[in-house]
């Protein structure tokens, strides 16, 4: 068989076993217990380690986060020898890590500051290795300084929440290094903002109710942004 179908059929288990893996971490973190793990999410009886792989014998409720975070996971991943130019060895990971803030962010406007640190730190040994230590460092300036300055300014019509996405900037940065975090930035709001379009006008047509002024996750469109780009770079 040829070696980019063996490594793509490797990654789609890989993928689908991580994205069970990280909804443990997502769970944990978005309820800050681990009960999370143990408990049904809608009665709160305790189900044991497979709670969040299986339909409650209580309420009925069944989890649909672990299913499709693996299945979401386990395509892109599979993916990856086709779309991506950087080795998968380095690409895979910086994915899942994007992708386990987008969805954490997603879920609950939530930038989780010790397990963002952690990524930036995988995130940027890979990109020293991929594009040197001047260009990650720079990148990491660049990506959470340039978040740091449009919180500050109150440039961004999309919302405000916090500081998160100053660390979201700074492991956008480290991954695309400079000066492609420039183009990060931007493609990351432009998506933001086409997305804050579209809700808002959703709304107004759909609901006749005006919504400028709800917050929209921001992050996960950072991430992305940032992660089509990571796929055109390398050679
Ligand atoms: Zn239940």
């Amino acid at each position: 068989m040829d070696a980019r179908v063996m490594t793509s059929l490797f990654l789609l288990l890989l993928g689908g076993l991580a994205g069970l893996l990280l909804d443990g971490v997502a769970t944990v973190i978005l309820r800050a217990t681990w009960q999370g793990l143990t408990h049904c999410e809608r009665c709160g009886a305790r189900l044991g380690w497979t709670a969040r792989w299986r339909r409650c014998p209580h309420c009925g409720h069944w989890p649909r986060r672990p299913w499709v975070m693996a299945g979401l996971l386990a395509l892109v991943s599979a993916g990856l020898p086709w779309l991506g130019r950087w080795p998968v060895l380095a690409l895979w990971p910086v994915t899942a890590c994007f992708f386990l803030h987008a969805v954490i962010d997603w879920e609950d406007r939530l930038v989780y500051t010790p397990l963002v640190s952690v990524a930036i730190l995988i995130c940027g040994a890979i990109g020293v290795w991929m594009h040197g230590l001047a260009s990650t460092l720079l990148g990491l300036l660049i990506g959470a300084g340039g978040m740091g300055v449009l919180y500050g300014l109150g440039v961004l019509f999309v919302r405000w929440r916090g500081l998160g996405d100053v660390w979201l900037g700074g492991l956008v940065g480290v991954v695309l290094g400079w000066p492609g975090v420039i183009a990060g930035l931007t493609l990351g709001t432009m998506l933001a903002g086409l997305y804050a379009l579209g809700v808002v006008l959703y709304y107004a047509l759909r609901h006749r109710q005006w919504v400028g002024e709800q917050p929209i996750p921001y992050g996960p469109f950072l991430l992305l942004g940032a992660w089509l780009l990571l796929l055109g770079q390398g050679s």
